[in-house]
């Protein structure tokens, strides 16, 4: 996955049959549903591939049983069905993961234990194992760290968990090995049409190098997140807004704070949403929140009221309140809510399933969904693009589809599990190297040979690539992060043939990403 030689193809003088803007989740499904069906496709993507919100999930590849509670059958039905094949098509980077509901009123225990019997049904034959009712003592036993008082019992159930990032790396290599064309850093800043005002490409920007060309494209596709707005601006000026933007925020605490491997599901908290706290790669992540905002941003920034409400929503269920000096990271991302029609809604009542739009030019819109559902919104969305480009109908082909990486033999206490059947490979490198091996932070099991291996293998162009999605140390633990930025922009620097100055700048700026991440 060479950046310059899928610039080189991006710009060969051809006509695609679908090009994709947005290199997040959607777009990413988007692509992959339509390389693997063999039509000529381009992805787009102006910053790093899961730049946006598709870094920043919960991490879980869920039904949504906050939906079932609110009766959306059919997408809770959808959601669960793709949990499913993403764990079979992905199962290097999507677990099983156990969450526990603990209950602290009397009808708590038989209200969740039906709801998740429910869920369980519905889950059918992709289930991830049956849920079980927990006697107080049980509870306890699983979750040490939870609070004693009150406790009545608890529910376990099941869900995935994954890493987003890593997987929309894996997404891109899948493209590219099924012949697409995915690059980063390469900008869509404008839209072409033809004489009767119908879209037949876009205008690209090689942000790295200022180039601007031109591309022809039977069908494009806006998979923007919560820049839906920009490229529907570009189309049509006045288009009223289909997006609205969504706030959420987690905290990333140490391990110690949950123990063991099961997480913590509180179904209702003050603010009527559902809260997780959920091991993930040595810490334990919690959250989320629910804000409106008003103007999307590629760095958005955690508000004060969203970080005392997690405080304080945490401190009451766990026996080691956390403190402001215990949060490692802090990661806020945008939910590209696909804008509710004529009513007033909270954005915590927004649908999210997704929704598919065409515009009067043929550009093709896809808003809403959730990671989980990924490839869905790929199969719909090409669904219309391939009608409108007149292209040759061809079967689904992600359904029983391995993903780039694809291995079972995993163990996840390994470090080097997400790297799924590539792993060998850079053990071999620190085989060869032993110097490859040495950490880059003593809090941190990130080693040298992953900053190689993501300059040589996975298109890391800036340190940001690197350290936020390549290995995932701002998310862990930003300011080990900000630490280890300088040794790890001379790695890069060596790989990428890069002077002094281009140390400094990325330095620099990284170091101004990561203040947004800690407190
Ligand atoms: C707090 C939070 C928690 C969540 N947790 C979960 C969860 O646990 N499980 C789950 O299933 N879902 C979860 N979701 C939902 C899920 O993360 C999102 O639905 C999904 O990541 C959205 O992906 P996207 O591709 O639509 O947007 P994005 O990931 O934002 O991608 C859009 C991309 O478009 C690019 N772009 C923008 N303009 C241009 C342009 N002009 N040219 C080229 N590229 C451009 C951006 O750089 C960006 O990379 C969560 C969301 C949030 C906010």
């Amino acid at each position: 996955m060479k950046r310059h030689k899928q610039l080189r193809k991006a710009k060969a003088d051809i006509e695609w049959d679908i090009v994709v803007i947005g290199g997040g989740a959607s777009g990413l499904g988007v692509a992959l549903e339509s390389a693997t069906r063999k039509y000529k496709t381009l992805l787009l993507e102006g910053v790093d591939f899961a730049k946006g919100t598709s870094s920043r999930s919960t991490k879980l590849v869920h039904g949504g049983v906050r939906y079932l509670a609110q009766g959306d059958i059919s997408l809770v039905l959808e959601a669960l069905r793709e949990r499913g094949l993403m764990r079979q098509n992905a199962p290097h980077l999507v677990k099983n993961q156990s969450f526990i509901i603990p209950n602290y009123e009397w009808w708590g225990g038989p209200l969740y234990t039906i709801g998740l019997k429910v869920y369980d049904m519905m889950a059918g034959k992709l289930g991830l194992g049956p849920s079980v009712h927990l006697t107080k003592e049980e509870t306890l036993e699983a979750l040490p760290t939870l609070k004693e008082e009150g406790l009545t019992g608890g529910v376990i159930y099941h869900d995935g968990q994954f890493d987003d990032a890593r997987l929309s790396i894996n997404l891109a290599q899948t493209i590219i090995d099924y012949d697409g064309v995915a690059v980063n850093y390469t900008k869509v800043i404008g839209l072409l049409k033809d004489k009767e005002g119908m879209i037949c490409g876009v205008k690209a920007k090689d942000v790295i190098d200022g180039d601007e060309f031109d591309i022809r494209a039977k069908a494009v596709v806006n998979a923007t997140g919560v820049f839906t707005d920009e490229i529907l601006q570009m189309d049509e000026p006045g288009t009223p807004k289909k997006v609205v933007p969504s706030q959420g925020i987690h905290l990333v605490l140490d391990h110690d704070f949950l123990k063991g491997d099961h997480a913590i599901m509180i179904p209702k908290t003050d603010d009527g949403r559902v809260l997780f706290a959920v091991p993930w790669r040595g810490k334990v992540v919690v959250g989320t929140t629910d804000t409106m905002i008003e103007n999307a941003s590629l760095e958005p920034r955690a508000l004060e009221e969203e970080i005392e409400f997690i405080l304080n929503t945490a401190k009451r269920y766990l026996t080691r309140p956390p403190k402001r000096s215990d949060v490692r990271s802090i990661f806020a991302g945008l939910r590209p809510l696909a804008a509710p029609e004529g009513e007033d809604k909270q954005t915590k009542e927004i649908s999210r399933s997704h929704k598919v739009i065409m515009s009067l030019s043929g550009l093709i819109t896809i808003t809403g969904g959730k990671w989980t559902t990924y490839r869905k919104m790929g199969e719909d969305t090409l669904h219309n693009a391939v009608i409108l480009a007149g292209l040759p109908e061809r079967p689904c082909q992600t359904e029983n589809l391995a993903i780039h990486g694809y291995t079972k033999n995993i163990d996840h206490n390994d470090h080097f599990y997400v790297y799924g059947s590539e792993a060998k490979e850079i053990k071999e490198m620190i085989e060869n190297d032993p110097e490859l091996g040495e950490r880059l932070h003593e809090r941190l099991e990130f080693t040298v040979a992953e900053v190689i291996w993501a300059c040589k293998k996975e298109m890391a162009m800036t340190l940001d690539d690197v350290l936020a999605r390549r290995v995932r140390a701002l998310y862990l633990d930003a300011r080990a992060a900000e630490e280890m930025a300088p040794k790890v922009a001379q790695i890069m620097a060596n790989e990428l043939n890069k002077d002094t100055d281009w140390i400094n700048q990325q330095v620099e700026e990284f170091t101004e990403i990561a203040k947004g991440y800690y407190l």
